[in-house]
């Protein structure tokens, strides 16, 4: 198998995920917000794969062109443009790759992480996707340069999103919905830390982990 991250694959693993954890993800956002992000996100999911089954398949910037575009308009919520954002910052960072190699994924990765800053404005301990993507993305950096492979490398990033996610929990949310409850969001896991969670699962399943 290549060393990288099949796009079709990622998206379909990452859209079986969100289905799985639907209820979850819309009982941690009832808890610190207006529980809803289990259903957008599979609303989000559910159209991205549609249009992937229904595309005559692309490039990777392209397929995560159209994902981008697909989440800005179903989704919803502070989340579909988060995740928009991301997307389309992948597919540009991806440029004429012919594949998400490691080099690629990881450039990937780290614009779309900038991407999230640039519209959410979050930093780390805002209780917020960014702090699961961010320590995965440094993460990610970290194994690679050390000459893992991506497979390998995607297990370790995995392991810091969790470790990230979890660390949301006794946070007080600054950002979106959530910092409405003040030191009431205290004791949560935050919804949108745990779906980053697992695009990143997904595609460490994608590229074979
Ligand atoms: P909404 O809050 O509008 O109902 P969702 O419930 O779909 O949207 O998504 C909530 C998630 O969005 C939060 O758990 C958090 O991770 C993420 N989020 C909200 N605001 C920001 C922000 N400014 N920066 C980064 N992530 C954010
Ligand atoms: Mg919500």
């Amino acid at each position: 198998m290549s060393d990288s991250v099949d796009v079709t694959a990622w998206l379909h693993e990452f859209a079986r995920l969100i289905a799985e954890h639907k209820d979850e993800l819309t009982a941690l956002d009832s808890a610190i917000g207006d529980a809803d992000h289990g259903t957008n996100m599979d609303r989000g999911m559910t159209a991205v794969v549609k249009a992937l089954d229904e595309g005559g398949g692309g490039s990777p910037s392209t397929l995560l062109k159209q994902s981008g575009m697909k989440l800005i308009s179903t989704v919803g919520g502070a989340s579909g443009p988060l995740y928009g954002t991301a997307f389309l910052r992948m597919a540009t960072a991806a440029g004429d790759a012919p594949a998400l190699d490691g080099p690629t994924f990881a450039k990937a990765l780290r614009a779309a992480l900038e991407g999230v800053v640039t519209r959410g404005k979050a930093v780390a301990g805002d209780k917020t996707m960014f702090d699961a993507l961010s320590p995965a993305v440094d993460a990610l950096d970290a194994a690679l340069a050390d000459g893992q492979s991506l497979t390998e490398a995607l297990t370790t990033t995995v392991a810091a999103a969790e470790k990230g996610r979890d660390a949301t929990i006794p946070l007080v949310a600054r950002k979106g919905r959530a910092s409405y409850l003040g030191e009431r969001s205290a004791g949560h896991q935050d919804p949108g830390a745990t779906s980053v969670t697992l695009l990143l699962a997904a595609a460490a399943t994608a590229a074979g982990a």
